[in-house]
């Protein structure tokens, strides 16, 4: 792999909560290299958005990171001041969220919302730029993007454009920094699938054309299989695999991942049923001892349901956290 650029190492971020303490991150490892698209995958509540915004140290919800490392380029985020952490967010490092409707200011022109960020950093803190620079910065960021008719877009607002062009927007808003690493949670999931393909190759030129890094969360395996060079599969707050993203497509070692490669219904395959788990969606709070994954697994024997498995490097490059390899 090439050099990381983020460094996660042992990273725990609780929720307490009046009935008990929710982990959800508990103890998660993981490298995203220079100019590397890697994706986090894994089912809604598995702790892979609280991940993402750990990395920005935006936990929402109250959570807490009570434990481990975020180094960006060697620098550990989590001793950096509010301060500091504002201006690396933005700049250095950004963020794409879910649902451009409620990252939009709906009472700000779309102009406005791209310039402010561009204001701050390089205008008042950077001293890089003069203000009478902002709007033509504006211009460039809508056209790198893609937004038809940038110059009329500036002044819209956001009810008056497309899902798509306002997850364009965001994006936008995301650049003007020229971060070294996006982070982008599950960016086209409120999206049609036209939008879709447009956005995630929009994310696949920004790589090419600034060298960003991508830290790609999404629920998504067609996604993942279209954008991402590695692969972390997250599974109750812990990561269970991973691997490149052609292994983890033609040998999976995760029983867990099996089931989900076996569950994408395949061209030309013969008629049948596709693979299932049972729906038991884990509690947070109240996490099965030995495996977390025992209750739903297959392949689960005795010492599952006893002794904790550890992540291990199965094959080169292919770590995995299961007895079955150990
Ligand atoms: Fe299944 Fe056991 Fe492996 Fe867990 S450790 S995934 S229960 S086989």
């Amino acid at each position: 792999m090439s050099e990381p650029i983020l460094r996660i190492r042992g990273l725990k971020t609780y929720f307490f909560m009046e009935r008990g303490t929710v982990k959800a991150v508990d103890g998660v490892d993981l490298d995203v290299g220079k100019k590397q698209i890697l994706g986090l995958v894994g089912e809604t509540g598995c702790g892979k958005s609280v991940t993402a915004h750990s990395v920005l140290k935006l936990v929402p919800y109250g959570g807490t990171i009570v434990a481990g490392k975020i180094l960006f380029e060697g620098r550990d985020l989590l001793k950096l001041s509010n301060e500091e952490m504002r201006k690396v967010r933005g700049t250095e490092i950004s963020m794409i969220f879910q649902d451009p409707e409620t990252s939009l200011d709906p009472v700000f022109t779309l102009g406005y919302q791209i310039g402010e960020p561009i204001e701050l950093h390089q205008v008042i803190e950077q001293h890089l730029i003069s203000p009478k620079e902002v709007p033509k910065k504006v211009l460039e960021a809508l056209q790198t993007v893609g937004i038809p008719d940038p110059k009329a877009r500036v002044d819209s607002y956001p009810h008056q454009l497309s899902g798509g062009m306002k997850q364009r927007g965001m994006i936008a808003m995301m650049i003007t920094g020229t971060p070294k690493l996006l982070v982008a949670d599950e960016p086209t999931t409120a999206l049609d699938v036209t939008i879709q393909a447009q956005i995630l190759d929009l994310m696949r030129k920004l790589r090419q054309k600034l060298g960003t890094s991508i830290f790609l969360i999404t629920h998504d395996l067609a996604v993942v299989a279209e954008m991402c060079d590695r692969v972390a599969v997250m599974y109750a707050g812990q990561l269970i695999e991973e691997t490149d993203i052609i292994p983890l497509f033609e040998q999976p070692l995760h029983p867990y991942t099996q089931v989900l490669i076996n569950a994408i219904p395949k061209p030309g395959a013969k008629r049948g049923k596709l693979a299932t788990i049972p729906p038991l969606i884990p509690n947070l709070m109240r996490l099965p001892r030995g495996c977390r994954f025992h209750p739903r697994c297959p392949k689960a024997t005795d010492k599952c349901k006893r002794v904790k498995p550890q992540m291990i490097e199965a094959e080169r490059g292919h770590l995995v956290r299961c007895h079955l390899y150990s």
